[in-house]
């Protein structure tokens, strides 16, 4: 499951749980992005960061892993080099890229797009205020679930750490802990 993850929050989480369940996952591996493509004109949370949390939200679920590949990567992310790193290390592993429904939607503007869908299938989580479109992607490579909807995002969760307003609940306790201790989000509006 690839995301920026500034913060990571229930969301993700919630949809990680449901597609390893109706896929029968072995893993979900979490991969923070490095420098997000369609996020270069903001402020994006040093990687470090990013990817703590992520080890923290995730580190009681035997079944759920973080990488480092894209972190450690210099340069802009591309899904492509991802699915690459991560065959690499894992040769035998059939890989499903889990991700938005906004995100599903740009996924054709994606670099090498046509390479994508050889090296791994997608599964597309709805998410509340994004209408799915999956028209003009192959269909025996792309799925669509439908995760209880969470209407919690990074933005928001930012903008409440930003305002000084409460982030209980919308991400695990660890990182509403990670996240004053470090004074995330305090100096961007
Ligand atoms: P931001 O608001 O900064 O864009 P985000 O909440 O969208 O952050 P990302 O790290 O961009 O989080 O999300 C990673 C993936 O998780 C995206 O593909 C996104 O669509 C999906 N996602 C995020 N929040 C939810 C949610 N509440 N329900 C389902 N999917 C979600
Ligand atoms: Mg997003």
């Amino acid at each position: 499951m690839g995301g920026t993850f500034d913060p990571v929050h229930h969301g993700h989480l919630v949809a990680a749980s449901e597609v390893a369940a109706r896929f029968d996952l072995d893993e979900v591996v979490f991969v923070p992005t490095g420098q997000p493509t369609f996020k270069l004109d903001q402020d994006v949370t040093a990687a470090e960061h990013r990817y703590l949390m992520t080890v923290i939200a995730t580190a009681s679920n035997p079944r759920f892993t973080v990488s480092r590949v894209d972190v450690d990567r210099s340069g802009v992310t591309y899904t492509v080099d991802t699915l690459r790193d991560l065959k690499t290390a894992r040769p035998d592993a059939e890989l499903l890229f889990i991700t938005g429904a906004d995100a599903i939607a740009q996924i054709l503007t994606w670099k090498d797009a046509d390479e994508l869908f050889s090296m791994a299938q997608f599964v597309a989580v709805t998410r509340p205020g994004h209408a799915l479109s999956v028209d003009g992607l192959p269909g025996d490579r792309v799925h669509v679930l439908e995760v209880p909807a969470l209407a919690i995002s990074s933005t928001d969760v930012r903008a409440r750490a930003h305002a000084g307003q409460p982030v209980w609940y919308l991400v695990p306790d660890g990182v509403v802990q990670y996240i004053a201790k470090h004074r995330l989000y305090r100096g961007q509006s």
